[in-house]
């Protein structure tokens, strides 16, 4: 074999083992589901990731810090609600950090955290939890690919756990 050595650019589909440390913990890593796979400099995945892996080869591993501004951007204090208890429906379960689906009047889905349940009022955060977090990530890049024409068109990798049946 004497081809180039594939590294990563945009176009390419990565697959990528990581670990994410927000002060001091451990909150989210590929262990478990195995690694994640997607399309370089499509968005799938924050800035400064895709920053970071520019140039690597499949087999390299990196340390980063990815500052709020290529991560899940600052923290905007306005972005809270208080909504009367009543209106949510008994099926939701309203504890602290879940993740809510919400539709504003023209129907665009959009999501929230429940910050705090008082007696009558639940407070939900319209901020990403992550948003104005440093993020440190541990990478390793697992395989890097082209990607396919119908990929790139979509905007996003296609692999075995990648489902969609909106778009096809
Ligand atoms: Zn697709």
């Amino acid at each position: 074999m004497n081809e180039t050595k594939l590294t990563v650019q945009d176009d390419t589909v990565v697959t990528l083992d990581y670990t994410l440390t927000v002060e001091g913990e451990v909150i989210d890593h590929s262990g478990e589901n195995g690694p994640i796979e997607f399309l370089q400099g499509s968005g799938q995945v924050i800035q400064g990731l895709e920053n970071a892996l520019y140039g690597m080869a499949s087999g390299e591993s990196k340390q980063i810090v990815v500052q709020p501004a290529e991560g899940y951007g600052d923290e905007d204090v306005e972005a809270y609600a208080e909504i009367p208890l009543s209106e949510f429906p008994p099926e939701i379960p309203l504890e602290i950090g879940v993740q809510l689906q919400l539709r504003d009047e023209d129907g665009d889905e959009f999501e929230a955290y429940v910050e705090e349940v008082q007696e009558k009022v639940v407070i939900l955060n319209f901020n990403h939890p992550l948003a104005g977090k440093e993020l440190s990530f541990s990478i390793t890049v697992v395989d890097i690919r082209p990607a396919t024409a119908e990929e790139i068109d979509h905007g996003h990798a296609h692999s075995h756990h990648h489902h969609h049946d909106d778009e096809e």
